[in-house]
């Protein structure tokens, strides 16, 4: 079977390139002998892979030597604790910003350890919108301030330049669904963290890129593997990394960096996201949920006058090979994920799917 367009929010697709590569180096990589499946974690060709994708993703992202990279485990959902237990030491208080499902989750675990404020919600409208991150709604004695810069649920993004800058308190940014795919300034921020199932390659790593003032002062409770100064100090080599995952997310930094880098990846997400937003502002059958100023690069929602519609294009696109557009759950209508794997040609045909269907159906 050919390979078709697959739409999912994560795990998502990969560049071919990726996929290619890790085919012909599956069984034997390199002179080791061995697949990096059945490799030690502290042998050499493995620390080569590690430590090279560190350095790679430091170039790519700019990341300065004040900052810690690590490779962690438990997904993006494990920083959910692994924050507050590391950094709601001083004021043990955080100040939220609600704009969906993921940092509703990211909420109710911290409040397990501190206070948490939640200083703007989109929820009134559905999380259809970023609220204004206007300075005076954040407050300056709590440990850190935290943001879901793209939500995949909801389609929505806080870019760079909407960052807010707050004196004196870490912002924390949950990157699990753009790393990589915008830039971003990292000394904007104190700690960001991203499952790599979206951009970054296969699930079961989680990168997290700290500043080193925030790693060492966890909480008493806090279990050895959920420090980020164990990891730190062994340079995500305390226990068994997901070695294949590192590896994976290794090739994937290879192919940003041969592409362009992450401004070169936006560019080509404006004019892939850029088509389908273009399509949805003049069609008269789908409608985009959210607005303008807010529109993730990554995610598009998009919604027919019915739910018999909805359920109707999504049969037809799922018959010829459009996988997985179907909306979240909780959202219902139509999501497309558009990651940095997605070729223009993906979204192209997706949008003359949509124009066939729309004349089909008015
Ligand atoms: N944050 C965001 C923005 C996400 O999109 C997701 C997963 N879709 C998560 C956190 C949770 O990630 P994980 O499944 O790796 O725990």
């Amino acid at each position: 079977m050919d390979r078709i367009y697959n739409f999912s929010a994560g795990p998502s697709m990969l560049p071919l390139e990726v996929l290619e590569k890790a085919q012909k180096e599956l069984v034997c990589y390199k002179n080791s002998g061995m697949s990096v499946m059945e490799m030690s974690h502290r042998s050499k060709d493995f620390e080569e892979i590690i430590f090279s994708a560190e350095n790679t993703l430091r170039e790519l992202m700019d990341i300065p030597s004040e900052y810690e990279v690590l490779f962690l485990q438990g997904g993006a959902s494990l920083q959910f604790a692994m924050v507050p237990l590391n950094l709601m030491v001083n004021y043990h208080c955080a100040d939220f910003v609600n704009t969906g499902q993921w940092s509703k989750k990211a909420i109710s675990e911290a409040a397990r350890y501190g206070k948490v404020n939640i200083v703007a919600s989109s929820e009134d409208k559905t999380f259809s919108y970023i609220p204004d991150l206007k300075p005076e709604i954040f407050s300056t004695n709590v440990d850190y301030t935290y943001l879901v810069l793209n939500n995949t649920i909801y389609g929505t993004q806080i870019p760079d330049a909407k960052l807010p800058n707050i004196a004196g308190v870490p912002l924390v940014g949950d990157m699990s669904s753009n790393i990589l795919a915008q830039v971003y300034d990292i000394r904007k921020f104190g700690l960001v963290f991203a499952g790599a199932q979206k951009n970054l390659g296969q699930a079961g790593v989680t990168i997290v890129i700290v500043h080193k003032d925030l790693v060492g002062n966890h909480m008493d409770i806090t279990p050895s593997m959920l420090q980020y100064s164990i990891h730190a100090k062994e340079r995500s080599l305390y226990n068994t990394p997901p070695t294949y995952a590192i590896y994976i997310a290794g090739l994937v930094f290879d192919w940003v960096k041969q592409m362009g880098g992450v401004a070169a990846m936006q560019k080509h997400n404006e004019e892939k996201a850029g088509l389908l937003y273009d399509y949805l502002d003049n069609s008269s059958l789908f409608k985009g949920t959210v607005v303008p100023e807010d529109r993730s690069l990554m995610n598009v929602p998009f919604v027919l006058p019915t739910a018999e519609l909805d359920a109707a294009f999504i049969k037809e696109a799922t018959a010829k090979g459009f996988a997985n557009l179907k909306g979240h759950r909780s959202v219902g209508g139509m999501r497309a994920s558009i990651y940095n794997a997605m070729p223009t040609e993906g979204v192209r045909a997706l949008v003359e799917l949509m124009g066939k269907f729309e004349v089909e159906n008015k």
